[in-house]
């Protein structure tokens, strides 16, 4: 049976020890991270950079504890992420954000390349066959995957699972294109966004919302507007689709599909490591309903609870959702507006979607086990 150390969000003193960041570095001498991480070698702190706007994620202040804890083991550690959108853009978001080699104490590189092209295929399982894992995570010998808890509105709930998945995969491969890339998890088929004319209300959110200016929209002859869709420009990412608020907008999907290609896709990143050599931090930290790549952070839908880690995904993920759904939903936010109660299940209530597939067919899978024991601090 794993075991996931936890430190709770709570300050019962006014004492750095008692801080949530005084906390972790003690959760990181405890774990003791010279039991993964060896003298100079180097070790990936893959993060999600957030995005202009969505400024809820995994604080530096954490970042930078963790970098000093690989340090502290004789270890080379830098800050990475796969881009989201342009990777010039992406850096400048990161910086922004706060994440910058100053701030980190570390080195911040983007995972994929300026391009989101670096990648190499590797095999998948069934339902992907193969994906394009970013250069640098597939090279790195050692890695601690930084997730932000949180909801999300195609996954259900976001955490180390989808972090591997979606944050290992890259967006595109140079040859074959999104098909190998993440937008293989998010739809379908030929994967065709559907436009519904009579549904829009022209709020241009989608065309905003697009990385790659893929949405275009343009004047008919009758004085009308329609939208058009480069199909070989996108890379399905599915943002449009979220931000859309008139459901005039559809990426073919399958939830169940969904759920088990990122456990596939997490199984195939990790497939690049040796045993014991990546590390799950999870902060159970400002808990949005949203996923860090939107344009926005809504308020938190459930306090913050604390810090987990673990070195199995599985149990960690478990862990982080037996605490999320005993917590009470917060007032004044969207759990309040859907009128979700305590003791409901909030991150299904919030997303409709049957999140816990992921964590289930991880354990199929071999990559960990739903059983743990919480050490607390
Ligand atoms: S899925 Fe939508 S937002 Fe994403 S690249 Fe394609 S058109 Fe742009
Ligand atoms: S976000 Fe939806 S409603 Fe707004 S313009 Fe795009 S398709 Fe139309």
């Amino acid at each position: 049976m794993s075991k996931v150390y936890f430190a709770s969000a709570r300050t019962e003193r006014w004492d750095y020890k008692d801080s949530l960041p005084g906390k972790l570095e003690k959760l990181l001498r405890e774990f003791d991270l010279t039991r993964y991480f060896e003298k100079d070698e180097w070790v990936a702190v893959k993060t999600h950079f957030g995005s202009e706007g969505a400024h809820r994620i995994v604080r530096p202040v954490f970042l930078r504890k963790i970098v000093d804890g690989i340090k502290s083991v004789g270890a080379k550690p830098f800050v990475t992420d796969t881009v989201r959108i342009k990777g010039l853009d992406y850096l400048e978001v990161a910086n922004q954000n706060g994440i910058n080699h100053l701030s980190c104490g570390a080195p911040v590189v983007l995972a994929d390349g300026l391009y989101g092209r670096d990648n190499i295929l590797i095999p998948a399982g069934e339902i992907l066959g193969e994906v394009a894992v970013s250069s640098v995570i597939h090279d790195v010998p050692a890695m601690v995957l930084c997730t932000h808890a949180k909801g999300h509105i195609q996954a259900g709930y976001g955490g180390a699972i989808k972090n591997l998945a979606m944050g290992g995969v890259s967006s595109k491969h140079r040859i074959h294109g999104w098909e190998k890339g993440r937008g293989a998890m998010h739809t379908i088929g030929e994967g065709i966004l559907n436009w519904f004319s009579d549904k829009c209300t022209f709020c241009y959110q989608c065309e905003m919302v697009c990385p790659l200016g893929a949405i275009d929209f343009v004047e008919t002859p009758n004085g009308g507007e329609i939208l058009q869709w480069d199909k070989e420009e996108c890379w399905r990412c599915g943002r449009c689709v979220r931000v859309c608020q008139s459901e005039a907008l559809l990426l073919p999907g399958d939830d169940v599909r969904f759920m088990k290609s990122l456990a596939e896709a997490a199984a195939s990143v990790l497939s690049t490591f040796s045993d014991k050599k990546v590390i799950y931090i999870n902060f159970l930290t400002e808990i949005i309903p949203e996923c860090d790549c939107m344009p926005a952070a809504d308020v938190p839908v459930i306090q913050d609870q604390g810090i987990l880690i673990a070195d199995d995904p599985v149990a960690i993920e478990q862990a982080t959702l037996d605490i999320l759904l005993k917590a009470k939903p917060l007032p004044q936010s969207a759990a309040d507006d859907k009128e979700i109660r305590e003791g409901d299940d909030i991150l299904f209530k919030i997303n409709q979607k049957p999140y816990h597939i992921q964590i289930e067919e991880a354990e199929k899978l071999g990559l960990g086990s739903r059983k743990y024991s919480l050490v607390n601090l």
